[in-house]
């Protein structure tokens, strides 16, 4: 995520959505997830009424400079046309490194929310909120913090790599160990079909999406009331239960019907599935679909770098920031760094090289580009003038930004008006997800039911990980009908109810 989801250039090196779990990183019974693909898309055909949602976040570092427009936010005003958008501060993130000093972000979340709407987030089109105003995506952390691996954490590519890189800081902690977790569940709690990333961010989103299968796994697939007592007396479904790769440390085979359910999770759902044939899976199974795996949105956004040519960023010290003054554009302007190779103003220079010549591109007209392009290379023209021209077109780009940045700054309520309501929103599609995942989990409605209506059994009340359930060794409830020496094609018994 950049942040979270979408990473500010700056913050690249500190917030990289990563999570480095690669097929050969996963555990063995990870491979059984394959199957939540299949839920995921269920649940999207389920969602397919609304328009497809994204999420993407960034954390309150402070002010944002034009990197950050480049990099994320002018992708952002276009998704916000075009999809459902969830746009946040993730102020919990910036603890993950930065828990010694919260003294700067609440300023710093409003710095942030300031420049989105100045440079046109519009909150009509997107939700724009702070993301600890909606509790729910703790909650989500915890409940996936329970069943995630702790190797698939410690193998994200960024988590060794930042505690190198941030040594000035103690990052033993589990916030900064678990913040892709946290990520995972900022997305999934809006069941975002999409996640803006960049070609290099492309892997990080696989960790959400493998802690998500787990998840659906875990909590999305159960015997049927009587599944289990039905399928042992099914002799095509019991010769296929017990090739399944029961081990030793799962408790042998016989042990237990949700042996079975984890032996299903070594060989994959979708393995399994083939080989009970779908009648069979569906009239002892009970299939849940809980959360959605998201996808990723490829994101070509050009690398704007620094007045000093290196990667913008605010601890270089050359940055130009969205709200600088005319006079601080001008004058850093005038120190940017040009071609190496043109020394005297005679020298022909090379545009190509040069990034001013790469800010013209963005910030100046068509004939100007020509310009430069053509009599830089002849010396017709010298750095002195280039850059003025530059800064004068960078200056007309970002005076409507300022404008806006003016109006909100002169109303600082508004600004929070629109993050408490944006949050508001947010929190109400949080709340829905969480209500799903809590029952998933719990299975309180079940438990409710039965409380109201004793005698009814319910066709989910076998969790998959929960208190021992039945030996296959018991003598078995007799089904209403079985398979077990029948030919293939006669009716399987009826609905697990
Ligand atoms: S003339 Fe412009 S493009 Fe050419 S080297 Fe100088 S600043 Fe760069």
């Amino acid at each position: 995520m950049a942040e979270t989801l979408s990473v500010p250039p700056e913050e690249n090196s500190e917030q990289s959505f990563a999570s480095g779990v690669s097929d050969d990183a996963i555990p063995a019974g990870a491979s059984a997830m394959d199957s939540a693909e299949n839920v995921s898309a269920k649940l999207k055909d389920v969602s397919s009424e609304r328009r497809k949602r994204v999420v993407s976040g960034m954390r309150p570092t402070g002010p944002l400079h034009i990197g950050h427009f480049f990099g994320a936010l002018s992708n952002w005003l276009k998704l916000q046309e075009e999809y459902d958008c969830y746009f946040f501060v993730a102020d919990w993130h910036a603890l993950t490194t930065h828990y010694a000093d919260t003294s700067l972000v609440a300023q710093n979340t409003m710095e942030v929310a300031t420049d989105w709407l100045s440079v046109g987030v519009d909150p009509e089109k997107a939700k724009v909120f702070i993301q600890s105003s909606v509790p729910e995506h703790a909650e989500l952390h915890l409940l996936l913090s329970m069943i995630t691996p702790l190797g698939w954490l410690e193998r994200v590519p960024t988590y060794k790599e930042q505690i190198e890189n941030l040594r000035d800081k103690d990052l033993g902690t589990y916030g900064f160990l678990g913040y892709p977790l946290l990520q995972t569940a900022d997305i999934v709690i809006y069941d975002a079909d999409f996640v803006p990333v960049g070609e290099d961010q492309v892997p990080h989103v696989e960790l959400s999406r493998e802690v998500v299968r787990r998840f659906n796994f875990m909590f999305g697939l159960r015997w049927k009331s009587r599944g289990f007592e039905w399928a042992i007396n099914d002799g095509d479904a019991l010769r296929i239960l017990t090739a399944l790769p029961l081990t030793e440390a799962s408790g042998g085979q016989g042990e237990s019907s949700i042996k079975y359910l984890q032996a299903i999770g070594q060989v994959g759902i979708e393995n399994f599935r083939q080989k009970l044939g779908e009648e069979r899976f569906n009239r002892y199974f009970d299939e849940k679909l809980i959360l959605v795996a998201p996808g990723h949105l490829l994101t070509e956004t050009p690398r704007l770098t620094g007045t000093d040519g290196r990667r913008m960023a605010k601890s270089y010290g050359n940055a130009i920031w969205l709200k600088d003054s005319v006079e601080e554009i001008r004058a850093k302007a005038k120190n940017m760094m040009t071609d190496p190779a043109r020394v005297r103003r005679t020298d022909p220079g090379n545009p190509d090289v040069c990034p001013v010549f790469s800010y013209h591109k963005l910030f100046s007209d068509a004939g100007t580009i020509d310009l430069v392009n053509r009599d830089c290379r002849t010396a017709a023209i010298g750095c002195v003038d280039c850059k003025r021209m530059m800064a004068d077109g960078l200056i007309r780009w970002i005076a409507p930004v300022q404008a806006r940045r003016r109006q909100y700054e002169a109303n600082p309520a508004r600004v929070w008006e629109i993050l408490d309501a944006g949050s508001k929103t947010a929190r109400e599609t949080a709340q829905q997800t969480m209500a799903r995942v809590r029952n998933a989990v719990f299975h309180w409605d079940d438990a409710r039911r039965k409380a109201s209506d004793p005698a009814t059994e319910f066709a989910s009340t076998q969790p998959l990980a929960g208190a021992e359930l039945t030996d296959v060794t018991a003598p078995a409830a007799k089904p209403p009908e079985t398979t077990k020496s029948k030919p293939k094609g006669t009716s399987l018994p009826a609905e697990g109810k």
